[in-house]
């Protein structure tokens, strides 16, 4: 059998063997009793993933574009606007988004390698009525990290709802929806849970449900909440056939996160990208994100001299590591390097090897000298500090 890569582009993410065996089991009715009780058990786990008591959460099949889709057309009535703050191409896809409804939207945009100011979301949000503000979390093609838990606190004064893009964040870095008052995370099952593509997953606050059942009619159908919330409150009801065996596949995904304790996920996740952080640094190259924008779940990473971006990923791939390369403007300048999700420590350091091995072959001029790695005693202490999650 052909050597399996290790799949380091900033998702879909390796998958668990004990989730690609869920995935596996066979299709069942998507009204038998024992479905029904699985997709409950995942709904409720997605909560607390998200630390939310009060909201109601949605699987559905799709993919986080059809989340941003959902949380923006279920928030809004024609005349009310939306502000959007952008720190790349995610941003811009949420912009995508609200002008192909015919939104009215205005922008915020960080400079390149940082996100928006709170300074300046507090000075345009004092000026102008928004029914709502949407941040990306992590921004995928540069690896910056918005201060959310900051944000909120300046939207929390407003009448406003905060949605949260935490395609590249939910459970891999914090994101507490009831003690923060976000109204929205919505995500996807490809990234920091571990799973295989193909779903779109949102918990949402009451009040964003009381907003949508005000608004009468919007333009979605598949999208709009409140076709899927009789389902997702009694999933032997039907509206749209779920995809079971994702959606088997994703529960599992959400008991190893628990099991793993979120506090603990969380640790981890810091750690491993500490430590291939400082791996990059030693060898020369550097980050698009300026510090302290750096995300914990991937890594934009700048080339240094004398490394050309083909020949690079081509032979880490011959090594065993696939990466992605720079969007937009990004491109041919830098790699994406994901490390969120289920990584263990063992990858990482195979990850960090076969770097090592990669540049010395391509001959690079720089100096190979690092000694960054997981070790094993180091995870043991991570994950015998088992924290209660409330
Ligand atoms: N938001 C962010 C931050 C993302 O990284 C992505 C996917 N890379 C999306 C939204 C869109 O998700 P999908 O590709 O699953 O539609």
């Amino acid at each position: 059998m052909k050597q399996e890569k290790l799949l380091l582009i900033p998702g879909p993410t390796p998958v668990h063997p004990r989730i690609l065996n869920a995935l596996s089991q066979p299709t069942l009715s998507h009204v038998s009793p024992v479905f029904v009780a699985e997709l409950k058990e995942a709904l409720a786990n997605l909560k607390k993933i998200v630390f939310n008591k009060r909201g109601e959460s949605f699987i559905v099949a799709g993919a986080g574009t059809l989340a941003m889709e959902m949380a923006l057309l279920n928030t809004f009535a024609k005349q009310e606007r939306l502000l959007i703050l952008s720190q790349g191409f995610f941003g811009q896809r949420m912009e995508k988004i609200a002008r192909s409804f015919g939104l009215d939207y205005d922008v915020l945009r960080s400079e390149q390698g940082k996100a928006v100011e709170p300074g300046m979301l507090d000075e345009r949000i004092s000026q102008r009525a928004y029914a709502a503000v949407a941040a990306t979390h992590v921004d995928t093609a540069t690896g910056v990290c918005a201060p959310i838990r900051e944000y909120a606190q300046i939207i929390r004064e407003y009448e406003t709802f905060f949605i949260v893009d935490g395609v590249c964040a939910t459970g891999g870095i914090e994101e507490r929806m009831d003690e923060w008052e976000v109204d929205i995370v919505l995500t996807a099952a490809q990234k920091c849970f571990g799973v295989p593509p193909g779903l779109a997953v949102l918990v949402v606050s009451e009040r964003v449900i009381k907003k949508r059942e005000s608004m009468k009619t919007i333009p979605a159908f598949y999208a709009d909440l409140l076709n899927w919330l009789p389902i997702m409150k009694d999933p032997s009801k039907y509206f749209s056939t779920p995809s079971v065996n994702e959606m088997r596949a994703f529960l599992e995904g959400t008991k190893i996160m628990l099991e793993e304790g979120m506090e603990n996920r969380f640790a981890r996740h810091s750690r491993v990208a500490q430590t291939i952080r400082t791996k990059l640094l030693d060898l020369g190259f550097s980050f698009v994100p300026e510090n302290p924008y750096l995300a914990d779940t991937l890594s934009v990473v700048r080339y240094p001299d004398g490394i050309e971006d083909g020949v690079f990923r081509k032979t880490f791939a011959e090594n065993g590591v696939i990466v992605a390369g720079g969007l937009g403007d990004f491109a041919g300048k830098v790699f994406r390097m994901g490390h969120m999700g289920n990584l263990s420590f063992s990858q990482v350091d195979f990850a960090l090897d076969s770097l090592e091995k990669t540049l010395a072959s391509i001959g690079y001029p720089g100096k190979l000298k690092s000694n960054a790695r997981m070790t094993e005693s180091k995870f043991e202490t991570v994950r015998n500090k088992r924290v209660k999650d409330k």
